[in-house]
């Protein structure tokens, strides 16, 4: 891009098949992290030449919207910036509040730290921290880098049933 940075696809821009590698890495993108709705088989079937990753533990975005879910839709004044939504089997939806915006996650984080073997084809993999303490997030690089299985909820996200 010549203006001296890199530019990395990320969650959101849902890479999803060749093509749309080819044609980022023709916009001088340098690296993609593929769609969190695919399987670990389609995604170790991607071409193109980019370097590319896999979301490999977080608590996936559910929802971005304008209007704060913790102050009744309104603005976020006042709404502390992070909270949490209950649904009715009463399962805990983080939300976090940040620049105008609400963000609610998974109740859940994707967890892959035991199934590294199971990934292929991948440059790297991202670890994406939402909620965790600091603390939180060094058990987990810790315990995803000697592949232990998961502590706590987790999901495995599309990695193993994905979009048909
Ligand atoms: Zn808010």
């Amino acid at each position: 891009m010549g203006e001296g940075f890199e530019v990395l696809a990320g969650p959101g821009t849902n890479i999803f098949n060749t093509r749309s590698i080819k044609t980022l890495s023709r916009e001088g993108v340098t690296a993609v992290l593929v769609s969190t709705e695919m399987t670990l088989k389609q995604s170790a079937a991607l071409g193109g030449d980019l370097p590319r990753g896999i979301f490999a533990y977080g608590r996936l975005p559910l929802m971005l919207t304008r209007a704060c879910p913790l102050n009744n839709g309104k603005k976020c004044a006042d709404c502390g910036g992070s909270g949490a939504l209950r649904d009715r089997m009463g399962i805990e939806f983080p939300v976090i509040c940040e620049a105008g915006c609400s963000v609610v996650y998974n109740s859940r984080p994707v967890y892959l730290g035991d199934k590294k073997e199971e990934i292929k084809n991948m440059d790297f993999l991202l670890l994406y921290f939402t909620t965790e303490s600091r603390e939180e997030a060094g058990l987990v690089i810790k315990d995803f880098s000697a592949g232990v299985p998961p502590r706590g909820e987790f999901t495995r996200g599309a990695a193993y049933r994905g979009v048909e």
